[in-house]
């Protein structure tokens, strides 16, 4: 049915007359409900705006009693105005009274209204409220009306997203109100500064047509540029300088061509909006959709359509721009706020302006996180629908410790946190003042503290710490940051970087400890149900020995004429580096042939992480140069706990007696045959456990470039001998007690000692 005036278009064209007139912006809107009741010929017209909190307030009205204007609240989620907020969809009733959500208002006089649409006032997915036409006859509103007062809502989103209605100053407004999120901390430190949205959305100043045959063109020339690059990239295979997946462009491909989506933009046009709008129109039912949909591949493709309409909008605005991501001028203190992100997008960013990352996805074990973690900037994953809760340029706040996000924060909780901030500042400096004091415990015993690496960015950590060197360089950093497998040039390059950076001092190479959680994107990978105990690491690196003698090669010639030490991961049996071992000599006499620059000394080391090495200690030890302890994996391995589920991960404490039992005999053993040993897992990051390997016995230690201060703060307070004896007798407990933790705080408490980093 058509309304009396004409239809949408021409509702479109007067919203058009009353947007242009000098008045506040409540007179607008009190003009906007008139002229929508008289173009659908609808005795009342009602604008509910989401408050703080979530009630619904009455912001205009032609139709119900106006003295309810700014009086009348409803819940969200209470009567049919809260169903629609509530479900973000539109509810088209011709007997409304009936409906179990009907909710009757006395102030409002609306009991006398039998018909009922309402629709939700959306952006970017959120509701900030919802428009009501309502009807005395028994009426069925058609779907040409249905979308005019979706396109009609969308103009008031903006003039409710702008502040006007509520004056910028106004906070309670729903869109632009503080709010706070959980998610799960993945990289620690404190942010505060500024949202840079990684797929920065485009600012729609025109929203109403003036020519729709125009507008369509616009619209169809955009999509046909969209499509004519995607296949491009996807033909040329320049997935990889996208830095995207192929699947995700296959998926975009499908959605360009799709029939339904474009048909929906069309018709968008043809109720009177431009070609950006009507993109923007379609993609808020799609962003409502997404935020519903719980199944999560339809919420993966619901994202990738997000995605491409954005891009959509991007060709828009800037044609022939639509695949290519921009890359804009960083604001000081950046926070990047993505659904998700490659690793290499993270990299391209200034680092000297980024503070911190907010992902919707994301998982400790993600690979644009490890690179988060290198950079040392704090970040939250598991945001749900961050980007939608954001804008660009809004005040936010990132603990990575806790995993807390504030949006827009309250001037109370940025005081807290600018306070956290001086907190942890002061710490960093008095960590720095310690920097160049030996690393010796009040009687005099030395502790190596050495640094954890894997890519370029951490090479400054060297000096910045004063570490004793690298004592787990973790080469496949590299290879998982790469959308291609790197080269022996590349791989050479970085080793070299790696060893001029570290000056002289000493570095462990690692080799490729991929599989498991650490999968490379670009590599076959067959699934496996147990990755952690699947073909990875040295198994790989033997069974496919290509790719280790590259990596050895790389590392031969880029060490020339300086030390170099390598060892292998995930050895479980002494013959697995016997032939590893060879593979390494083979590799250095073919140097000697062909008379290339040498290593000035080759030292071969193993990581001890599976358990079944502590019972060949004996032959591991005399064949060894040197071996290290990965404690994570070996605690994974001995208590029979997955390190990356979290249900699981902290159920046993690595400061068990059987564990430490189990860390003390490698150090006694590795001591009594004058092999050197370090321990590199995360455990010797954290100051109370170093102290309890100290009184185990390492004087080698491989931590985060953020441990070296805390560790070495504790150390330097502690008595070597004391610790000893202190451990000695706890060890020997039989009482069957499942952790030394509580002995040792005490210990660390009744000496002053700093042990919470
Ligand atoms: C370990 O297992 O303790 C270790 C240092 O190696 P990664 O964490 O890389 O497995
Ligand atoms: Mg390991």
């Amino acid at each position: 049915m058509r309304g009396a005036y004409g239809g949408p278009r021409v509702l479109l064209r007067r919203l058009r007359e009353v947007m242009a007139e000098p008045v506040t912006a409540q007179e607008r809107l009190d003009r906007i409900v008139v002229l929508i009741a008289n173009n659908m010929v609808a005795e009342v017209c009602s604008v509910y705006v989401l408050r703080g909190g979530g009630d619904l307030e009455l912001f205009a009205t032609e139709g119900l009693n106006r003295t309810a204007v700014h009086a009348t609240m409803m819940r969200k989620g209470e009567g049919l105005v809260g169903l629609v907020a509530d479900e973000a969809e539109p509810v088209n009733l011709s007997d409304a009274q009936s409906h179990p959500s009907f909710a009757y208002k006395p102030e409002t006089g609306e009991e006398i209204y039998h018909s009922f649409l309402g629709v939700p006032i959306l952006r970017s997915g959120n509701t900030l409220g919802v428009l009501v036409v309502q009807n005395k006859s028994h009426r069925t509103y058609s779907d040409e009306e249905i979308e005019a007062l979706q396109t009609t809502a969308m103009v008031i989103a903006e003039m409710i997203a702008s502040g006007e209605l509520g004056g910028p100053e106004d906070p309670s407004l729903a869109g632009r109100r503080p709010s706070h999120a959980e998610g799960q901390p993945l990289s620690e430190g404190l942010g505060l500064g500024h949202v840079v949205l990684h797929e920065p959305r485009v600012v729609i100043k025109k929203l109403i047509a003036e020519d729709s045959a125009a507008e369509l063109k616009r619209l169809e020339d955009a999509l046909a540029s969209l499509r004519t690059s995607l296949d491009k990239l996807i033909d040329q295979s320049e997935v990889a300088r996208a830095g995207e997946h192929r699947d995700v462009l296959e998926a975009f491909r499908m959605f360009a061509n799709d029939r339904g989506w474009g048909r929906r933009m069309q018709e968008a046009v043809l109720t009177g909006l431009t070609a950006e709008a009507a993109v923007e129109r379609v993609q808020s039912d799609t962003r409502a959709r997404m935020q519903r949909q719980t199944d999560p591949y339809l919420r993966e493709r619901l994202h990738d359509l997000d995605d491409l309409a954005n891009r959509l909008l991007r060709e828009l605005v800037s044609p022939g721009k639509g695949m290519t991501a921009e890359l804009t001028q960083l604001p000081e203190n950046a926070i990047v706020v993505a659904r998700s992100m490659g690793p290499a997008a993270l990299l391209d960013y200034d680092r000297t302006r980024l503070r911190g990352l907010v992902l919707e996805e994301g998982s400790a074990s993600s690979h644009v996180v490890i690179v988060a973690r290198a950079l040392g900037i704090a970040a939250v994953g598991q945001i749900a629908n961050a980007t939608g809760l954001v804008e660009g340029g809004d005040a936010i706040i990132v603990d990575g410790v806790s995993g807390d996000v504030h949006i827009r924060p309250t001037a109370d909780v940025e005081r807290s946190y600018i306070d956290k901030v001086r907190f942890r500042a002061r710490k960093q400096e008095q960590y720095r003042a310690l920097r160049d004091k030996p690393s010796k415990t009040k009687d005099g015993a030395e502790v190596a503290l050495m640094l954890n690496a894997g890519l370029l960015v951490d090479l400054p950590h060297i000096v910045e710490t004063g570490a004793a060197g690298i004592g787990l360089f973790r080469t496949e950093l590299q290879f998982m940051v790469a959308s291609s497998m790197p080269r022996t040039a590349a791989q050479q390059q970085l080793y070299r970087a790696v060893l001029d950076a570290a000056d002289g001092k000493p570095v462990t190479f690692r080799t490729l400890d991929v599989g498991g959680d650490k999968i490379l994107p670009y590599m076959r990978n067959e699934p496996e149900e147990n990755p952690a105990l699947g073909w990875r690491a040295i198994r790989l690196g033997l069974d496919r020995p290509a790719l280790l003698r590259t990596q050895i090669r790389a590392l031969l010639n880029a060490a020339g004429g300086r030390d170099l030490r390598i060892m292998f991961p995930m050895v479980a049996s002494v013959s697995e580096f016997d032939e590893a071992r060879a593979l390494v000599r083979r590799e250095h006499a073919r140097l000697v042939r062909h008379g290339h620059p040498l290593p000035s000394s080759l030292q071969l080391g193993v990581m001890i992480e599976v358990p079944s090495l502590l019972f060949q200690l004996d032959e591991i030890l005399a064949r060894a140069d040197f071996v290290s302890v990965g404690s994570n994996d070996l605690m994974q391995f001995l208590f029979a706990v997955d390190r990356g589920n979290a249900r699981v991960s902290t159920r046993f404490d690595p400061l068990s007696p059987g564990f430490l039992r189990a860390l003390q005999r490698i150090a006694q053993k590795a001591g009594e045959t004058g092999t050197p040993v370090t321990l590199c897992g995360e455990i010797g990051s954290r100051p109370l456990e170093a102290m309890a390997l100290i009184g185990v016995g390492y004087r080698s230690l491989s931590m985060s470039p953020a441990s070296i201060g805390p560790v070495k703060a504790a150390l330097l307070d502690v008595d070597a001998a004391e610790l000893a004896a202190f451990v000695e007798p706890l060890l020997a407990r039989s009482d069957g007690a499942h952790s030394i933790r509580a002995e040792l705080k005490a210990f660390a408490a009744k000496r002053g000692l700093q042990v919470e980093p």
